[in-house]
């Protein structure tokens, strides 16, 4: 959820507007509204904007929504199956209320998701989103017992599903609001040690869940307020501040529920005694979960008219190293996706071995957060890869678990193959060299291997090409070796280190040397 706005004391709106009317009087003469807040269509549905059209449209059937979320979410079978029939359920229901054919007491299909962090649930239910198109806000409980502001916070959430949909409160009261960690505003928690606010705000969620107008500015919105002291001003346009109502505004409340597998065991263990009639206990204990009930909740410590206003249960269970494996590799939104692209924008290709993302898995699990862990581990095993690698030639990859295992270690060793396939390109300029040395000129360079090394080397500790250097170190000897060729008849030169080191030095001595050959006399460079 985007941060509260601060608030701002007990200064009622009234108040607030009109000393803003005053304020505004004195200091700017003729005063007009220019500036351009956004203006929500609120109260004044558009029957013909694309908005509406969009998210009136829905014509899914159940199994459409499974498979395009098998495409992203990987397991939690079970969830994806009841949450497209509810989704389904309830957009269906949304369309025949816009077109007048609402059904009498029909339930809203809000939804309570169950399981640890990191499993899918947001997932799920933003991917639901993205295939209807239709706005999606999210935020924690806790928030709202946290500032101890009661009424006006969790309606926040009505007017940040207007901000998603760009100020459309038409399609802003099609969204999907997603609250997690709502277990930590039961009454009985122990962990939040705030239980008079915890049932404020499962009282003020509850008048959401059902049905009310939300002021689609907020109290504290001070850009909002001046526009509407703007609007007064006018004395045209709206009388009454634009609403909107949450009544088809879907709801949907996660958590961890730590502590209710006990409270559901222990109502099971009880209900046997006396019937002896061990058979109904759940064959798989740690499934506790799924058999939860209504009055679990409410011995968690959940008022029961708020929990009766989640109908639908959807318990996502924990992923296992195989689980994480393939939400690497199969799943669309997988994180190496990300990887490949921002590499990519280096012009860096990476390949995700099998076994690499085996290992990443592993150790995503021993991180116990659930498919977070695969970004903790990736974010641990690429960090200097994703550093170093933009500055250099290396232009491809293999991420295997060696580099999961010792990212450093595959990184040097990068560096110095990237350096030893470099090492190997510039050695063949230099005996480029010495071949146009040869066309030019008809006289033969032979580069020792030694020497093509050195020459590499002292181009790149000068930040020279090799070419550059080439040219300038011998620069001379196509008019000495042309004296020597006649003198003597040799057309092929040796360079060896030495040479590369004083180049003047020893052409100077073979050119004297060839004078004394001519009378044969030895040659010698000192
Ligand atoms: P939570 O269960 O706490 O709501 P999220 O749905 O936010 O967890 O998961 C965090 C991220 O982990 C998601 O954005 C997604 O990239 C990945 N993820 C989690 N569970 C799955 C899953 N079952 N399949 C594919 N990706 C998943």
């Amino acid at each position: 959820m985007a941060s509260s706005p601060e608030r701002c004391g007990p200064t009622s709106p009234e108040e607030l507007q009109r000393q803003l009317q005053e304020l505004m009087r004195q200091h700017i003469p003729g005063h007009r509204p220019g500036f351009a807040a956004a203006e929500p269509a609120g109260g004044q549905p558009d029957e013909s904007s694309e908005a509406r059209k969009r998210a009136l449209s829905f014509d899914h059937k159940p199994r459409d929504v499974k498979a395009y979320l098998d495409r992203f979410v990987i397991q939690q079978v079970e969830a994806k199956k009841v949450l497209s029939v509810a989704l389904c359920d309830h957009y269906h229901h949304v369309r025949l209320a816009a077109e007048g054919k609402e059904q009498p007491n029909y339930t809203k299909q809000n939804i309570i998701l169950l399981g640890p962090t990191g499993v899918g649930k947001t997932y799920l239910i933003r991917s639901i989103a993205d295939l209807i198109g239709v706005p999606f806000v999210k935020a924690d409980a806790t928030k709202f017992s946290e500032t101890g502001y009661v009424g006006g916070d969790v309606e926040d959430l009505v007017r940040d599903l207007i901000r998603r949909a760009d100020g459309e409160v038409e399609r802003a009261q099609y969204g999907i609001i997603y609250i997690d960690e709502i277990d930590k505003i039961a009454a009985s928690n122990q962990n939040a040690g705030r239980d008079v606010s915890g049932r404020g705000v499962q009282t003020n969620l509850l008048k959401l869940m059902e049905e009310t107008e939300v002021s689609v500015r907020a109290p504290h919105d001070l850009a909002g307020q001046i526009q509407a002291m703007m609007e007064m001003t006018q004395g045209r346009g709206r009388k009454q501040p634009p609403t909107i109502n949450t009544k088809h505004i879907l709801f949907v409340v996660s958590g961890a529920f730590d502590g209710l597998e006990k409270i559901v065991r222990k109502r099971l263990r009880e209900s046997t005694i006396g019937f002896a009639a061990a058979a109904q206990a759940p064959a798989d204990e740690s499934r506790a979960l799924d058999l939860a009930q209504t009055r679990d909740f409410i011995d968690f410590g959940f008022e029961p008219e708020f929990i009766g206003r989640l109908p639908i249960r959807v318990v996502c269970q924990p992923l296992e190293v195989d689980d994480l494996f393939q939400i690497l590799k199969s799943s669309e939104g997988s994180i190496i996706r990300q990887y490949e692209q921002s590499f990519g924008a280096y012009g860096i290709e990476v390949l995700f071995h099998d076994d690499g993302l085996r290992r990443i898995a592993e150790r995503a699990s021993e991180e116990k957060t659930g498919a977070r862990g695969l970004m903790t581990v990736c974010e641990r095993a690429f960090r200097d890869l994703k550093f170093e690698l933009p500055s250099t030639q290396v232009k491809r990859f293999v991420v295997d678990a060696q580099l999961v295992n010792q990212p450093s270690e595959r990184l040097q060793e990068l560096l110095a193959e990237q350096r030893k396939e470099e090492q190997v390109m510039l050695t063949q300029v230099v005996h480029e060299f010495g071949r146009r040395f040869e066309e030019s000129h008809g006289l033969k360079l032979v580069f020792e291997a030694a020497a093509a090394d050195r020459l590499v080397a002292l181009a790149l500790e000068q930040g020279q090409t090799v070419r550059d250097l080439c040219a300038e170190r011998f620069k001379d000897f196509q008019f000495g070796l042309k004296l020597i060729a006649q003198n003597t008849g040799q057309r092929e030169f040796v360079i060896d280190p030495e040479v590369v080191e004083a180049p003047d030095k020893f052409l100077s001595a073979w050119v004297v040397a060839s004078y004394r050959s001519e009378r044969n006399e030895p040659p010698s460079p000192d």
